[in-house]
């Protein structure tokens, strides 16, 4: 399903005798979700995240703008009719009832407009369906030994998740014994007779009654139109249900436990399962993984993607870490102080950002900002030439355009950031390259890499800035000369903070 935000907006009233202004919480918000799409929304604590989500699942009501689900607008539209599942950063399970329960609550109460139909007899056409290939069937029990013991329970297990039937299906086909004979021929046609047999009477009853039946035995009316009520969900329909979902987020081996005796990662899958047992059109994630530790996360974050995958469904999962959008996500939105900062691949606004929020926003280190300037031609930190300005391509957007190349031009302050990686040393720098000079305080290899902790008096904060050098670099603590990776270089207009492109190579 696409989802389309139009303007939203958010404000929590102030309190005018306190002087406690209003809170503009999300501001104008345009975004379009696409199909199936996981979108990520990212951004620091305050910008207006979880209320978008709120907004979306319906649980706070917009102040302002729309919110469009493929053609109907659903802004007013009470939070159980929206068709949503929602997982919280607490999980919410309930710590009395196992894990079986917990999926099934959601179905409990729910009401379906469905087809009625002739339970018994489609319960021995599906017994005579997983028949008709006893062989197969064998292998699915014999798959569900553990040490050459074939145990009941485990069976049942698997026969569930391959033919996807309820337990007392499943249960009722597993004590048929079939793999416990040597000569199955003749017990297979007997057993098959036999629910032949049992179909048939059934049938007959139904006739006997003038129930009329389609080949799926929904059950029609006089006219043969399939006879449709508002009924609840009967317990082999909800077990089906919540075996399904168990399957997709992997606890199958776990639904009789209770919620305390299972691992962070799992109960937070069971949280999944319960929200998508309902089969919703759309999943709203909100910080699903920051109860979990480091080890978790990673292995939870990829399981969230393979079940948003398999299942395909529109998914917005908010998150304040960056590395968790960037790992998942086929699109994020930054967000800042209740804004859509930029919108794209996780990649592409890596290696694009719009404007100083963004770049520092996005890597791990964080991009290292320097104030400098541009003139004649160069790039600036200090009074150091860095960067030439590549003029055949320049294409810089704004009003600076003519102050930068002509030597007599004024210069134009700027900030400029650089990535991590976006150093040269040693045996890397040419002897034609611009150099940068800083001081090594810090060495510490990583393995993969070396991190140097820098200072140079025309960096941004408070902190020293964090070079990322080759393992096999050797570097020694003091002084230090560098040159500049062009590709890893970002120029920002010092008041508007918005990205200055000086050549083409990465504008989309
Ligand atoms: P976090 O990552 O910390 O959860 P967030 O990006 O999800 O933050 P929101 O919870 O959406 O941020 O809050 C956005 C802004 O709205 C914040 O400034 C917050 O203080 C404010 N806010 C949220 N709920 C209310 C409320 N009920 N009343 C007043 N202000 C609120």
């Amino acid at each position: 399903m696409q989802i389309k935000l139009v303007n939203l907006t958010k404000s929590f009233p102030g309190d005018a005798k306190k002087n406690i202004p209003d809170t503009v919480a999300v501001d104008h918000l345009n975004i379009d979700i696409q199909d199936g799409e996981l979108l990520g929304l990212l951004g620091p604590s305050g910008c207006g995240k979880s209320t978008t989500l709120y907004m979306l699942a319906g649980l706070k009501e917009p102040t302002e703008g729309e919110i469009w689900f493929d053609d109907e607008e659903v802004t007013q539209l009470e939070p159980q009719k929206r068709g949503i599942g929602l997982v919280f950063q607490n999980y919410a399970l309930y710590p009395h009832m196992n894990v079986y329960k917990n999926i099934a609550f959601p179905l409990t109460n729910m009401k379906v407009y469905s087809s009625k139909k002739a339970y018994k007899a489609l319960r021995y056409q599906t017994i005579l369906d997983i028949l008709k290939d006893t062989d197969k069937l064998i292998a699915v029990i014999n798959d569900s030994a553990v040490n050459d013991r074939i145990k009941k329970a485990a069976a049942m297990r698997k026969i569930q998740d391959v033919y996807n039937v309820a337990s007392s299906v499943a249960a009722e086909v597993f004590s048929l014994n079939l793999h416990t004979y040597k000569d199955l021929k003749q017990v297979k046609d007997k057993v098959i007779d036999k629910y032949r047999q049992k179909l048939d009477k059934e049938k007959e009853k139904l006739q006997a009654k003038n129930i009329r039946i389609n080949e799926d035995y929904e059950i029609l009316d006089e006219n043969n139109n399939v006879v449709k009520v508002t009924r609840n969900l009967t317990k082999d329909e909800i077990d089906c249900l919540v075996t399904e979902a168990s399957k997709l987020v992997q606890i199958s081996q776990y639904l009789d436990r209770k919620p305390a005796e299972l691992s962070g990662g799992q109960q937070q899958r069971v949280a999944i399962a319960r929200a998508l047992v309902k089969k919703p059109k759309v999943l709203l994630l909100d910080e699903p993984l920051s109860n979990l530790d480091a080890r978790l996360r990673l292995q939870t974050r990829e399981e969230i993607k393979r079940i948003q995958r398999e299942v395909g469904i529109t998914t917005v999962f908010v998150t304040h870490d960056q590395d968790e959008a960037m790992a998942i996500c086929d699109r994020i939105v930054v967000m800042n102080e209740g804004c859509v900062r930029q919108i794209g691949a996780p990649q592409s606004v890596y290696k694009d950002p719009h404007d100083l929020f963004v770049a520092k926003f996005l890597g791990n280190p964080p991009i290292n900002v320097f104030k400098g300037y541009i003139q004649g031609g160069f790039v600036y930190i200090g009074d150091e030439p860095i960067l030439e300005v590549d003029q055949k391509h320049q294409t810089i957007e704004d009003d600076l355009t003519d102050g930068l190349l002509s030597p007599e031009k004024e210069k134009r302050e700027v900030y400029i950031a650089i990535r991590p990686e976006g150093f040269l040393y040693g045996s890397e720098i040419s002897s034609d390259s611009l150099l940068f000079h800083a001081d090594v305080e810090l060495i510490q290899p990583s393995g993969k890499d070396i991190s140097l902790t820098c200072s140079h008096p025309d960096f941004v904060g408070e902190e020293q800035f964090k070079v990322l050098l080759d393992s096999d670099a050797e570097v020694k603590e003091g002084p230090v000369t560098f040159a500049i990776k062009k590709s890893k270089v970002y120029l920002f207009d010092i008041k508007t903070e918005k990205r200055i492109y000086l050549d083409g190579r990465d504008k989309e």
